[in-house]
């Protein structure tokens, strides 16, 4: 019989899918619960570094993601205005060889709906809000918007930036507003043919206090897209995002490059989002509960490594419970934060700083990590 502690996972997003898929894969009885009733294709591309794809090989979609994803053989940073190169960051078959995996970008709907089958889908759950959660019991109960309750033996908040676990923890208390918003579009690279440029795999477009950052997200580089990241003092709006268009996208990147103009020229239909983020929190576990991903470390997506982030933590969860023995959990819950707070602080403040890849320099520390592999550190004794 399995002795194995039950669990559930709150948020099927990328940190609480590959949470799902590795605790189901070692055995243990997970169920995942996700407010949304279901997920659509939001216009939006994700970049999937060699230190997450081992994550992807582990979960046994690797293959999947080769074959879906655009493989740019540079990151490259060009002078918004100029067009002149500031850094030549090397990926491709220099990734595969020296990271140990492959440095891919893909569309996020289709990387969310590959990792979401790979749940049990008997134990998938949409349209489940969590409440609340009551710890006083021998298990812990979790009550949801739809009045039902369940109970786990251990809970896992994946539940994002306005995570409801972490206010249980932490007690309320809104994301901050970084001042910064992101503009997102897809643009059909048919569209591009019509001009005389070249239209690079993995680039951002960089000036003092701006930029914006564009790749494909199909393997037949049908799909382009962009990202950017714009100062805009107040968020105001309420809502998680808003339409933007293209005359807005005009006025913000007036006096770019030619390159740049063209695909605003391209633009359908583009979105603006506000880049939230938080502090290093003092908590990410206490008791039963424990915290993952934009839960407990949401940043500005400036070096496309939030979700990594996530994925990575999932990882080091399962790792720490395995090694430790999940009857331990609170021990697991330590090991895990132990060796996860400082590097995913570290990602947290160069993000902030808006400073990867600017210029040419050395990212072997973030692709070369391999979550399954690194030596363990121990928690300091209390
Ligand atoms: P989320 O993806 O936010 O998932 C949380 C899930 O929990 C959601 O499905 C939500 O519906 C659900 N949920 C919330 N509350 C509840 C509740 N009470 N009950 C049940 N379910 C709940 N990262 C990269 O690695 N690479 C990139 O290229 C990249 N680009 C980005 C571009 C932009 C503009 C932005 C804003 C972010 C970008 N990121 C990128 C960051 C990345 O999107 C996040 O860090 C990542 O999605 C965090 O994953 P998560 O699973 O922790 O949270």
């Amino acid at each position: 019989m399995n002795n194995k502690p039950t669990i559930a996972v709150i948020g099927a997003g990328l940190g609480g899918a590959a949470a799902g898929a590795l605790l189901q894969q070692a055995g243990y009885p997970t169920k995942v619960y996700e407010q949304a009733p279901a997920f659509s294709r939001l216009g939006a591309g994700i970049h999937l570094g060699p230190n997450v794809m081992k994550v992807m090989r582990r979960i046994g979609i690797e293959d999947q993601l080769n074959a879906m994803g655009s493989h740019p053989d540079h990151w490259f940073s060009r002078n918004g205005m100029t067009g002149e190169y500031q850094s030549r960051i090397p990926l491709g078959e220099f990734a595969r060889e020296n990271y140990g995996a492959s440095y891919i970008t893909v569309h996020r709907g289709d990387l969310h709906e590959l990792m979401v089958s790979t749940l049990d889908q008997d134990n998938l759950f949409f349209d489940k809000r969590l409440v609340d959660v009551d710890e006083t019991g021998e298990k812990v109960v979790m009550t949801f918007a739809d009045g039902s309750t369940e109970e786990a033996d251990l809970v896992i908040g994946a539940d994002g930036v306005n995570s409801r676990l972490r206010e249980k923890l932490l007690g309320s208390e809104a994301p901050i507003y970084s001042g910064w918003v992101a503009h997102r579009a897809i643009i059909s690279a048919e569209k591009l043919k019509a001009y005389d440029l070249d239209f690079e795999a993995c680039v951002k477009w960089w000036s003092e206090d701006r930029h914006m950052m564009v790749y494909f997200v199909t393997g037949d580089e049908k799909e382009y897209y962009y990202v950017t990241g714009v100062p805009e003092p107040d968020w105001n709006h309420g809502t998680s995002f808003v339409d933007s268009s293209r005359e807005e996208m005009r006025e913000a990147f007036k006096g770019y490059h030619p390159t740049v103009q063209a695909l605003i020229d391209c633009t359908e239909s583009v979105t603006k989002w506000p880049l939230l983020e938080r502090n290093p929190l003092p908590l990410w576990h206490e008791n039963r509960l424990v915290l993952l991903g934009d839960a407990c470390h949401p940043m500005k997506p400036h070096m496309a490594q939030g979700a990594a982030m996530a994925i990575e933590d999932a990882a080091m969860l399962v790792r720490c419970l395995e090694q430790v023995g999940a009857d331990d959990y609170q021990t697991a819950f330590e090991l895990y934060r132990t060796n996860r707070f400082e590097r995913a602080s570290r990602v947290q403040q160069v993000s902030h700083d808006n400073t990867w890849l600017r210029a040419d320099e050395d990212p072997a520390w973030v692709f070369g990590y391999d979550v399954f592999e690194v030596p363990l550190k121990e928690p300091e004794a209390s």
